[in-house]
């Protein structure tokens, strides 16, 4: 196969996602996300390339999946990086995948999903949405994911979605020390995201490599020491560095009493916590295709 690949994340025993293939309409991404892993194993990560020849390859590639098989876009890139609004490439994508019976998870930060809501809603029985919101404070997202659209306008994008009858999930996705973890901020994350319409949080923590952790300390000059401890005193784990596990457990069992309370659903995303997991509910989002969902904020 050619742009479409079995979701395999380097064989990661982390990674409690069911099987599925991915695809990349791009190779690279603009939305500069600090925290970013792609951007340590991709070349000029943050300058997004459209894959040639896309639909070509794609077709080819559909015809040998099984029927109904489920497609992720994007794992390692945002399928709604800036050039899309002109290139329409995902779009294409994303027809020809639903006009043949395919499942479909979007992973997005972009409220440019919201231009294919038309198509997203006519198959909104086998489409489910992720929208990744860090923090709801401006300034914060602003220094994290400074290509990203702003967390409101996120928020916004997962009640358009909802309203639509299109089931959408938040991933607080990952959870950097000191940077975003103060307790308030995300109680207040959650409960915007439950009233925005979402089923379901999926979230994690921050894995350091040496390019996104020199990224962020740059940025948050004020807690340069403290991340760095938190990270020195961590665990490797399948090439990153995670923060110590009774910190990541911490930091997952807080998110998940908030969703438990705000009425959501809750897994984490490479943290093998599955004890902590809503029983039935995947950590990618995959087990909401089918549910519909109108709520209003
Ligand atoms: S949106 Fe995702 S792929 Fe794009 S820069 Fe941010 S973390 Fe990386």
């Amino acid at each position: 196969m050619y742009v479409i690949r079995p979701f395999d994340p380097w064989r990661s025993p982390m990674c409690t996602c069911p099987k599925k293939y991915v695809l990349h309409p791009y190779t690279g991404c603009g939305h500069g996300c600090l925290y970013c892993y792609a951007s340590s194993y991709i070349r000029n990560f943050f300058d997004p390339r459209p894959k040639k020849a896309l639909k070509d390859y794609l077709v080819k590639d559909l015809e040998k999946l099984p029927p109904g098989a489920i497609i992720e876009m994007s794992t390692s890139s945002d399928p709604y990086t800036p050039p899309e609004a002109d290139l329409k490439i995902a779009r294409e994508a994303i027809r020809e995948i639903l006009k043949r019976g395919f499942k479909l998870l979007i992973t997005t930060k972009s409220s440019l999903v919201l231009r294919d809501l038309d198509l997203l809603a006519r198959f909104r029985d086998r489409v489910v949405v992720a929208i990744t919101i860090t923090t709801l404070d401006n300034r914060v997202a602003s220094l994290l994911e400074p290509g990203a659209p702003p967390p409101e306008v996120r928020l916004r994008v997962v009640n358009a979605l909802s309203r639509s009858g299109i089931p959408t999930l938040v991933r607080l996705d990952p959870i950097v020390p000191y940077v975003n973890d103060d307790y308030t901020s995300i109680a207040k994350l959650v409960e915007g995201a439950s009233l925005a319409g979402a089923f379901q949080i999926t979230s994690s923590t921050y894995k350091a490599r040496a390019d996104s952790l020199k990224r962020l300390v740059e940025a948050f000059p004020q807690v340069y020491t403290e991340i760095v401890e938190a990270y020195r005193a961590g665990e490797k784990i399948c090439g990153y560095t995670y923060l110590r596990r009774d910190k990541r457990l911490e930091y997952m069992k807080i998110v998940r009493e908030l969703a438990l309370r705000a009425g959501v659903a809750f897994n984490t995303c490479r943290e093998r916590f599955p004890e902590l997991a809503s029983r039935g509910f995947n950590c990618d989002g995959s087990s909401l295709i089918g549910r519909s969902s109108v709520t209003e904020v």
